[in-house]
């Protein structure tokens, strides 16, 4: 047969059903992450950068400019196209290595939205000549992150007419016999495995770059490490590997050094989540109807950039939501009826202001790194299963707002005695004092 047998692996074993849905859950937050970050996330101290290579002493050459990369003209067009102005922090560092001759090898994590597909998908078309046959492969865990990847590849090499991609995913189909001649390909590690072997479609015997995107999304998917690791040892020695993650423990790296020989590895930790640029306030309310009515009065007398709220429940999200649009405002819902798409387009218009306010639960929210929002409203506050005071989910709520010297504001619901005491243990918790606010004079915190 000529069509690629589904990528799927069956869910044999008795946890194999709750395996894929941690990793279909891993591939969706990876996704809504993406589509949210239309922007870099910044950088701004130099120590969170950490390099890892086998010898410590050879020197590190990071690039300020796109200019010093010495790129094909076509290409730096397409970059300043995209609106790049400068490296981000990750590709200072990650971009001379990865365009060094002979070329390095490489490990770099670093969370969603710091530049690592940018940073790959550079040296990708960098290295690629305009021969007809394929010369860069890149494997990503789903369908959907593989035409996210696609996308900027054709968007950044749209000035070298000569260069085509072709994806090796669901769907997708070769012909008996056929030879793909496209020079970069982007495929799902079931589908490129059979395009490789079984059809003998992929010739991987001249590729120059492999690399593997999303591979903590990848290892929490049955079979993509094995197969993976068949298409790696098929590649020629010469051929560059590089491999991204956002995240960093044991199986990722044991995984990540199986499939790159000899790497540098570079880390970018996450800027800390602090609470010090912002400030908190809590309204006194005596229900669910007056929580509502404060947060109308707060909208009507102060101008709010964009907001983020949160509820406890889907019922309570689904209800404020409604009731804001009565209003007339335009509000997003990010809600657990919706289908990953349906979420990415929610957060797509809400990423482009087109929704100012954006009502989600914890559970919807998690994994998700929203960073542009200048106030954050706990309509109902955090707590874990057992109903106690959920401080880490309260910094990670808040300590989005009020980054790179912004300040931020939080405004806290509270309703009765549990929920003041639950208010009290965040307060001590953080050492840092939450404000009343009385809506009537609202004004007070602009
Ligand atoms: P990651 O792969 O780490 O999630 P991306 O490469 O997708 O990060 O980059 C996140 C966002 O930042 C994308 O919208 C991308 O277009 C943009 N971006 C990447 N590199 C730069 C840069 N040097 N300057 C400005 N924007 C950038």
């Amino acid at each position: 047969a000529t069509a690629p047998a589904p990528a799927a692996a069956p869910a044999s074993a008795a946890g194999g059903v709750e395996k894929e849905d941690d990793a279909k859950e891993a591939a969706d937050a990876s996704l809504l992450n993406k589509a949210l970050h239309s922007r870099l996330i910044q950088h701004t101290s130099t120590s969170q950068l950490e390099v890892q290579q086998k010898d410590p002493n050879s020197p590190l050459h990071s690039v300020k400019s796109f200019e010093e990369l010495r790129l094909k003209q076509a290409l730096l067009k397409g970059v300043y196209e995209m609106g790049f102005n400068a490296p981000s922090k990750i590709q200072e560092t990650a971009l001379p290595l990865l365009m060094a001759d002979p070329p390095k090898n490489m490990i770099a994590q670093s969370q969603s939205g710091t530049g690592k597909t940018a940073a790959f998908v550079l040296t990708m078309l960098s290295r690629v000549d305009n021969n007809h046959y394929p010369q860069a492969l890149c494997l990503a865990p789903t369908y959907e992150l593989a035409i996210q990847i696609g996308k900027v590849v054709e968007e950044m090499g749209k000035n070298l007419p000569d260069i085509n991609v072709r994806y090796a995913v669901r769907g997708q189909r070769v012909q008996r016999g056929e030879k793909v001649n496209q020079q970069i390909i982007i495929g799902t590690p079931g589908t490129t495995l059979d395009w490789c072997l079984k059809l003998r479609s992929i010739d991987l015997s001249r590729m120059k770059v492999f690399c593997l995107d999303e591979a903590d999304v990848m290892i929490a998917t049955q079979g993509h490490q094995d197969q993976s690791i068949r298409i790696q040892k098929k590649l020629p020695s010469a051929c560059q590997m590089m491999l991204f993650s956002a995240t960093y423990d044991n199986t990722v790296m044991k995984f990540a050094t199986t499939v790159v020989p000899d790497p540098v590895v570079i880390r970018l930790r996450r800027e800390e989540e602090s609470l010090s640029n912002i400030k908190q306030y809590y309204v006194l309310c005596s229900n669910k109807e007056e929580k509502a009515e404060s947060l109308s009065n707060i909208y009507g007398t102060i101008t709010i950039g964009q907001a983020m709220i949160f509820c406890q429940t889907k019922r309570n999200a689904n209800w404020l939501a409604e009731r804001m649009t009565r209003e007339g405002h335009a509000v997003a819902l990010l809600s657990g009826d919706l289908t990953v798409e349906q979420r990415v387009a929610v957060l797509e218009r809400y990423r482009a202001g087109k929704e100012k306010i954006l009502i989600t639960t914890n559970v919807m929210a998690r994994g998700i790194d929203i960073e542009q929002v200048t106030v954050v409203v706990n309509f109902d506050l955090p707590v874990d299963m057992n109903g106690q005071a959920d401080c880490e989910t309260y910094l990670h709520r808040i300590g989005r707002t009020g980054r790179f010297g912004k300040s931020g504001l939080a405004i806290n619901f509270v309703d009765g005695p549990r929920s003041m005491d639950i208010m009290k243990i965040i307060e001590n918790h953080f050492g840092r004092q939450i404000e009343r606010l009385y809506t009537d004079d609202a004004e007070e915190i602009e």
